[in-house]
């Protein structure tokens, strides 16, 4: 059985940037409902006792009838585990050291990074995830549809935002943009710079 995973702060620790309102319902609602799918779907496979990273490395192995299913509730899952673990409003706010040097040497600059980070969050279409991503030593900016992870395909995730409607709706309106430039606001650079050492 997958656990759903206890946000490492209070509800109303990331306000401004993201109300009490929306983590109860985006942890509560939406990410409690795709562990209890996930589960059902796992429920009999090799997969049941694994943890969800297992499963999104592995989609070769998944049982053909359940594959997308899993891959959407699994990535719905895994997704969120990667965000809340990250968000601090008291964290760092800036990457140092390698991870520094790996930024402006893939972007240019700390803020031409955010900067490319944002407009590719505001420009997805449709609902997914923006992230930041290595391979092969090389940073990257991507976004991924739906729930899809990029640790599906072989990539180390570093930094995630959600771009659902569900993520800033309550919060932003319709105004994903500035959702995306305020979350800097709540990134611990200090969790980034861990997964980047790894
Ligand atoms: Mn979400």
């Amino acid at each position: 059985m997958i656990e759903l995973m206890k946000l490492p702060f209070g509800y109303e620790d990331l306000e401004p940037v993201i109300s009490k309102e929306t983590l109860e319902y985006h942890h509560d609602k939406h990410h409690q409902a795709y562990v209890n799918k996930l589960n059902e779907l796992l429920e009999g496979t090799e997969f049941a006792d694994k943890c969800v990273c297992e499963v999104l490395k592995n989609l070769d192995k998944l049982p053909a009838d359940k594959k997308q299913a899993i891959i959407n509730q699994g990535g719905g899952v895994h997704n969120h585990n990667v965000y809340w673990s990250e968000l601090d409003k008291n964290g760092a706010k800036e990457p140092t050291g390698a991870l520094k040097e790996a930024i402006d040497r893939d972007f240019g600059s700390f803020d031409d990074f955010k900067e490319a980070f944002q407009k590719a969050g505001a420009g997805h279409f449709g609902s997914g995830w923006v992230w930041l991503v290595e391979k092969d030593g090389k940073l990257e900016i991507m976004t991924t549809l739906n729930q899809d992870a990029p640790i599906s395909q072989g990539y180390k995730e570093l930094l995630n935002n959600d771009v659902w409607e569900h993520a800033y709706y309550i919060d932003y309106r319709n105004k994903r943009a500035d959702y995306l430039k305020n979350f800097w606001d709540i990134v611990n650079w200090d969790v980034v710079a861990e997964r980047f050492a790894k």
